[in-house]
């Protein structure tokens, strides 16, 4: 069965039709002056119910995670419970003006100092600061903040930046835009840091290492302890992509693995709505040696009460205002809905996850790297003695009414499809994904064209992914 394409609503427009109703006039009418109303701009002239179909047709194009099984790895894709919805509609915390005085905002003060104390918690540090607006934006801040720490030391010939290659394009740009050379440290054959090669390249123009654990395999590094010696021991700092948290909250702590400075991704491990785009979050944690260092202001508790405060030697402010407060309030929500021992649960849940999928699924995809994962992990998606390729793959998914995994990420899998169910998602719902895999596996044996002509039911189907980012077409051309 193949969808009919929808009418436009310009193409259903007929002159005279309205989908409005307006009161009688209680006061004199005007002609408006000559030139005000302009004929040029064609509006489609539809009835109500036409323009009701047409919005809720465009909202049923959105995927998301509330529609369907979504296994985005590396994006912790999992189901947002509503109440962070109803806590952040509640008109004193959406009301509320970044430019009030603090006594005047000291309920949205308190969330925001909550927040920081729970991520302290869960991670180790010493410090947090609310302000970057996403991972990536995290990272940057984090990067400046090494920076400032070794520059305050009168240490400026740090220049080197470690970046394990299986590492996410951000921490490089995050390093090359703090304007430091990157090193690239090769993975062992079981994915961890090779430490062999990390160790040649320790020396004093060493600023730090960027480290995620568990990593972009979904493997937890097992020689953590000793790469963060190692980068210690040659006076470099390690910073930690706190994407991957959602394995190894409640059971390990950043800052007690020797991470120095770390990024959260609240819109991940914390759910809230994202994908597409934003908004997000991400906090970003330090030690004790690094807090005079974090962006500023950030709230702090004096006395009975909550007020901004800049620290010390603060690398400055990052972001308008104090960051975005709207998911501050759902990552709150959450946290505290969870307790201590939920958020354990969720990453054992979402480890139990993984692991049962990627058993179900390595009959019929070859695995990157074979032993226990953490949170997601990671397969080849070309099948042997076929032309297809892990595009294929996941276009076909579409057809199943699934999103597709993560596709050639991490680089140095070829071919990689990164696949992360979270802990959200039941037995049956994994079960059903496993099959549709295995059907698609077999599928690219028997009749490939279906794969290579895939998606079949949506719009559009294969776009120029460049061309469709870069110059988008988002107006009627009739
Ligand atoms: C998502 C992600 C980032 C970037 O985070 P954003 O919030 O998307 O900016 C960085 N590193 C890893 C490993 C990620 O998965």
């Amino acid at each position: 069965m193949y969808l009919q394409p929808e009418p436009l609503i310009f193409d259903l427009s007929s002159k005279g039709r309205k989908a409005y109703t307006l009161p009688d006039l209680d006061v004199p009418a005007v002609h408006f002056p000559e030139g005000y109303i302009r004929d040029e701009v064609k509006l489609p002239e539809v009835s109500e119910l036409d323009f009701v179909r047409h919005y809720i047709h465009l909202s049923q194009k959105n995927v998301s995670v509330d529609s369907v099984f979504y296994p985005l790895g590396s994006c912790t894709m999992k189901y947002n419970p509503k109440v962070n919805e109803k806590a952040a509609s509640i008109e004193g915390l959406t009301e509320v003006h970044p430019l009030q005085a603090e006594e005047s905002a000291q309920g949205s003060l308190e969330l925001m100092y909550r927040l920081q104390e729970s991520l302290k918690e869960i991670t180790g540090f010493a410090g947090v600061t609310l302000q970057p607006a996403a991972g990536a934006h995290g990272e940057f801040a984090g990067v400046l903040i090494m920076r400032a720490y070794h520059q305050s030391r009168g240490d400026v010939k740090r220049i080197k930046m470690l970046i394990p290659d299986s590492a996410h394009g951000t921490n490089p740009a995050s390093s090359a835009m703090s304007g430091f050379e990157c090193v690239q440290i090769p993975s062992d054959s079981r994915g961890n840091v090779d430490l062999e090669a990390l160790r040649k390249e320790c020396d004093d123009s060493v600023v730090g290492l960027m480290l995620t654990n568990p990593n972009t395999l979904g493997l937890f590094e097992e020689n953590v302890l000793e790469v963060c010696k190692i980068v210690h021991e040659c006076g470099g700092l390690v910073y930690g992509d706190g994407a991957n948290l959602n394995a190894i909250m409640g059971i390990a702590r950043p800052a007690d693995l020797g991470i120095d400075v770390m990024h959260f991704n609240m819109h991940k491990t914390f759910s809230t709505p994202h994908g597409g785009g934003g908004p997000g979050s991400g906090p970003v944690g330090v030690n004790q040696d690094l807090t005079v260092f974090l962006p500023g202001p950030i709230v702090a508790k004096v006395g009975g009460s909550y007020c901004w405060v800049t620290p010390e030697k603060s690398i400055g402010r990052l972001k308008s205002f104090h960051g975005n407060y709207g998911i501050m309030i759902r990552a709150y929500t959450y946290i505290r809905m969870m307790g201590s021992e939920g958020l354990r649960m969720a990453s054992e849940d979402a480890v139990l996850n993984a692991n049962y999928l990627k058993v179900k699924v390595s009959p019929h995809y070859k695995l990157a790297i074979d032993r226990l994962c953490k949170h997601e992990f990671v397969v080849h998606g070309d099948i042997p003695g076929t032309d297809v390729r892990a595009l294929d793959i996941s276009k076909r998914l579409i057809d199943y009414g699934y999103h597709p995994p993560t596709n050639y990420f991490p680089l140095i899998v070829h071919d990689a499809l990164m696949i992360e169910p979270t802990e959200t998602e039941s037995k049956e719902t994994m079960d059903a994904f496993a099959e549709v895999l295995a059907k698609i596996a077999e599928e690219a044996r028997t009749q490939p064209e279906l794969l290579h002509e895939a998606p079949h039911f949506t719009p559009v189907t294969r776009l120029d992914e460049t061309q469709a980012a870069r110059n988008p077409v988002l107006c009627y051309r009739g």
